[in-house]
């Protein structure tokens, strides 16, 4: 994403968001009080290259596919569609059913390392060392999943969308 669009978001969230909001890691979730007035990254996409959503064991069920596109039968997705577990109320998934990848976004696990994603408000308005320490939380936290799990929830991005839109933290890789 080029500069200049990602400082179009910006100018479009603090237009919508004059005020800074409260975000923080806990109980295995970002509580993100931007969301409700957000909700960016539920909605359609403008990428062509679908956002995957890992879906956990306990998590896959016969309703499965009335609640998610899927990649496949592990595997929910995101892309111009949008999601399809949103409602006119935001998600309509009790947070037990929702992936992985949206009780931590902006953070988002690519290639085993914790990375956070340059375009959301919160991403943008939050202090820095505020997010730093949620990130090093985070990856604590990640840290005592099971690999198998790690392995699932980790995606890929090309290279050219990981720089664009992805900060490093810095963190180390999770095995
Ligand atoms: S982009 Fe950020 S603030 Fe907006 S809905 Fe997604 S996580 Fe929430
Ligand atoms: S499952 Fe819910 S929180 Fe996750 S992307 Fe879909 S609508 Fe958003």
């Amino acid at each position: 994403m080029p500069d200049d669009e990602l400082q179009a978001y910006r100018t479009r969230w603090a237009r919508l968001f004059p005020e800074q909001r409260h975000v923080d890691f806990d109980d295995c979730v970002v509580t993100n009080d931007y969301c409700p007035d957000c909700r960016f990254c539920c909605g359609p996409q403008k990428e062509s290259e679908p956002f995957p959503m890992a879906l956990l064991d306990r998590q896959i069920s016969d309703r499965t596919a009335d609640d998610f596109y899927l990649l496949d039968d592990h595997t929910a997705c995101l892309d111009q569609r949008g999601c399809k577990a949103l409602g006119p109320a935001g998600c309509r998934l009790d947070r037990s059913l929702r992936p992985v990848a949206c009780a931590l976004f902006p953070f988002v696990l690519v290639n085993r390392r914790l990375y956070l994603y340059r375009v959301c408000p919160a991403s943008m308005f939050v202090d820095a060392a505020a997010l730093a320490d949620m990130g090093r939380r985070i990856h604590a936290w990640l840290a005592t999943l099971d690999p198998a799990d790690i392995e699932r929830i980790s995606i890929s991005r090309r290279p050219e969308d990981l720089a664009a839109k992805y900060l490093d933290l810095n963190l180390p890789v999770l095995v």
